[in-house]
């Protein structure tokens, strides 16, 4: 998506060699149209896979995830940081190192919401070492349900998570993958 690219450059802070700051896009601020228009590109590249619930992980995975749900015409899915230490018998739990905070939470989908007749489609905003990612697909896959594939915003290509999820023989769609954030620069991998 050659619009993304020329909003990531434009707005996107390079903090370290690892990480890339996309508050105005993806973390903090959502701008309508251009999520609208990545819904789209999802739908496109997962069209015709029968898709019947779209699945992230809260909170900046929502908007990216809701513009896809809302192309495809199925419900969305975010599954929950849980806060509460009491066990809840109907749901599927996973605990996920987070990349950007540092410390470790637990993520969970009620079966209410995901079941074994469903076929999912897992959007996320970017991906890094794949923990988060790989914490979700242990929780559709607990499901019962098909996935069907894993659409990213952002791809950092030089860590390993997209590379290894891929050889799980996972389908995984990136809008824009990164090859490098080396010397305060943003590189795209063409
Ligand atoms: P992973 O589990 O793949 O290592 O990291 C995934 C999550 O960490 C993403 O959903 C995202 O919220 C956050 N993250 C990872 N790398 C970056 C980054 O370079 N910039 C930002 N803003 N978030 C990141």
């Amino acid at each position: 998506m050659e619009l993304l690219k020329k909003r990531i450059l434009e707005e996107g802070v390079v903090v370290s060699d690892q990480v890339l700051k996309l508050d105005g896009l993806l973390n903090h601020q959502v701008d309508p149209e251009l999520t609208m228009e990545m819904g789209r590109e999802f739908a496109r590249l997962f069209a015709g896979q029968g898709v019947t619930r779209v699945v992230t992980v809260e909170s900046s995975g929502i908007a990216v995830a809701f513009a896809t749900a809302y192309e495809l015409k199925v419900p969305l899915v975010f599954a929950r940081r849980k806060k509460t230490l009491l066990a809840d018998p109907d749901a599927l739990c996973e605990r996920v190192p987070s990349f950007t905070k540092g410390i470790v939470t637990d993520i969970m989908i009620s079966r209410q919401y995901i079941s074994p007749d469903d076929k999912i489609l897992f959007i996320d905003d970017i991906i890094a070492n794949g923990d988060a990612a790989r914490g979700l697909i242990k929780i559709i896959n607990r499901s019962g349900a098909e996935l069907v594939g894993l659409g990213v915003v952002v791809e950092k290509c030089f860590e390993a998570g997209a590379r290894t999820i891929r050889e799980q023989g996972v389908r995984l769609e990136s809008l824009v993958k990164i090859k490098s954030l080396a010397d305060g620069r943003i590189e795209f991998e063409e």
